[in-house]
């Protein structure tokens, strides 16, 4: 059995791990097939989330099938699954209003916890999700990144009219992109990188790309933040029209400054919108089995385990979107 390691930031091995012989009542073992590498694997591995521990095992966005389950376990042998990768505790204020992505006691696999990126597990089932049978292993590891969008879109109405600017063109403003053009918006996108406008725009044919110096202020019925950079944020406020709403996705630590004569002034709504819930999942299946829903040009490529060390490089350039890791070739 194998898994990747950080023993601190920016050392990441590939080690021998041991395999535990016997399961609890609720866990169950995965064999890996895919492991999407995700921006926070990212900035676990540089070391920039303050709060990430040390020494851990990366990886959260996994897809495998269930090999052995634990007598409690809702998932038998064969299952294909993917991994619910935050933690909830199911008895604060908010997991009992159904809101288990702000739960006070929340734990991210792969950042707070053990992650995910071996190539056999052992996982409480709580947090592995079966995948709908007809829904190809190339589409369902995009589950995970994707249900951030369709938790943040329900925030929303989206008709024809609606015009939506999508600020950043990493993973998640493809995908913000991916579900707003099968939503039928109009979509303005943004990014400061014109190699990246020009990828979107040959995979989304209807959008319009501009970079951040050719857009109007005020003009937009909603804004969606996907960049995570203190410039596209602020840049973000001043371009939703009075009565619109701003979308924010992006994470960073930086320090904003908040326009506030602006917000109140145009009576802007904003929405912070963090991660999923279970129910995000299965309405994220519902788009992902429709084979019109245009989400594949997320997925950059697929490459073996064993090449992990350039798989997380390129990550690191910012050059491509989704990088997922075939754990069946880690022999
Ligand atoms: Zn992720
Ligand atoms: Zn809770």
């Amino acid at each position: 059995m194998f898994e990747l390691y950080l023993e601190k930031p920016e050392q990441l091995k590939l080690r021998e791990a041991t395999r535990v012989p016997s399961l609890k009542a609720n866990e169950a073992r995965v064999k890996l097939i895919y492991g999407g590498i995700c921006g926070s694997d990212l900035r676990v591995f540089r070391g920039t989330i303050p709060y990430a521990k040390y020494p851990c095992r990366p990886g959260h966005e996994i897809l495998g099938v269930v090999m052995e389950a634990g007598e409690k376990s809702p998932h038998k042998p064969g299952t294909r699954v993917i991994s619910f990768p935050n933690t909830y505790c199911g008895s604060c204020e908010f997991c009992l209003q159904g809101k288990t992505n702000i739960c006070s006691g929340k734990e991210s696999f792969g950042v707070t916890i053990n992650g995910l990126f071996a190539n056999e597990i052992i996982i409480d089932s709580e947090f592995l999700v079966p995948i709908p049978s007809e829904l190809a292993d190339e589409r369902a590891i995009l589950t995970e990144p994707f249900a951030v969008n369709v938790h943040a879109l329900k925030k929303i109405d989206i008709s024809k009219e609606t015009s939506v600017a999508v600020v950043g063109c990493g993973t998640e403003g493809f995908m913000s992109i991916a579900l707003l053009e099968y939503l039928g918006a109009k979509i303005t996108v943004l990014d400061i990188n014109p190699a990246k406008l020009e990828k979107a725009k040959n995979s989304y044919k209807t959008i319009e790309i501009l970079l951040p110096g050719q857009v109007e202020d005020q003009c937009f019925d909603v804004v969606i933040e996907a960049a995570g950079a203190k410039a596209a944020i602020e840049q973000a406020f001043l371009m939703v029209k009075p009565g619109g709403t701003l979308i924010t996705l992006g994470i960073t630590n930086e320090q904003v400054s908040f326009p506030s004569l602006h917000v109140t002034r145009s009576e802007m709504t904003i929405y912070g919108s963090i991660i999923y819930t279970k129910q995000d999942f299965e309405d994220a299946f519902g788009f992902l089995k429709d084979p019109k829903f245009n989400i594949s040009p997320v997925l950059s490529k697929i490459v073996p385990f064993k090449h992990y060390e350039k798989a997380f490089e390129d990550a690191l350039t910012g050059n491509f979107t989704k990088i997922v890791l075939d754990f069946r070739d880690s022999r």
